[in-house]
This record gives structure tokens, sequence and C-alpha cells, in this order.
């Protein structure tokens, strides 16, 4: 799995290391575009949509957010069960569902970032 290539998508050269990749999704190699540091500084100007807005799914910075938007769905998912326990507030359900929603995609994306990319290229 090692010697997997991960192909720029500007450029079209293997990228060597995870430390010179940048994964984003967005419009024009939707849904997932993977790039050179170099590469991506260049194809920032010119796209379109990138999900997450210019933010990279790879790496530390990847994992960060996702981890915080998980935490932040499970805290919030918390409060509305123990405010419908306690009051019998039900307005929050969906919200709490919806985020939680969102939370598992997240870290879905995170994941198959990993799989699709990062598993493949040494640190
Ligand atoms: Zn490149």
């Amino acid at each position: 799995m090692k010697n997997a290539k991960v192909a720029c998508d500007a450029c079209g050269k293997p990228i060597s290391s995870a430390t010179d990749l940048v994964v984003v999704s967005e419009f024009k190699h939707f849904p997932l575009a993977a790039y050179h540091n170099n590469c991506y500084a260049g194809q920032l100007k010119k796209s379109l949509w990138t999900y997450g807005g210019t933010k990279p799914l790879n790496g530390r910075p990847g994992t960060l957010s996702t981890g915080i938007t998980a935490v932040f769905a499970l805290g919030f998912a918390i409060l509305v069960g123990w405010l419908y326990k306690t009051t019998g507030i039900q307005a929050l359900l969906w919200p709490a569902l919806l985020l939680g929603g969102w939370a598992a995609f997240t870290v879905g994306v995170r994941y198959w970032v990993y799989k699709k990319y990062e598993q493949l290229l040494p640190k």
C-alpha cells in the first residue's frame, strides 16, 4: 500500500509524502481533490467552491476541526437530551439530530480522506 501513488490533480505528478499533500473537496474535482502544497496555492485562486471553505481536509487541521465538530455535536445532544428529560422541551430535538448527522458526515469524510490518500503516503 505504501507504494501506491497519489497524483496531484493540478500538475498530474505523484505526491510523495503526506506533508506535501493537501486534500480539499471542490467543485472542479468533486468530491475530493489532492494537491501538492504549492499547486494548491495556485489552484486556490481558480476554485469556485470548496467544502469547508478553503480549509484542507487532511492532516492535523482536518482532524482537529472534525474532532471539534464531533465534540460540539455530542455536547449539544447531551444538553438537548437532558432538557427533554427534565422539561419535556422537544423543539431542540431536530436541530440536535441534524447537528449529529452533520458531525457523523464530517467524521466520515475525514476517515475517507485518510483511507483514500494519507494511508498511502509516508509521513
Ligand atoms: Zn502538483
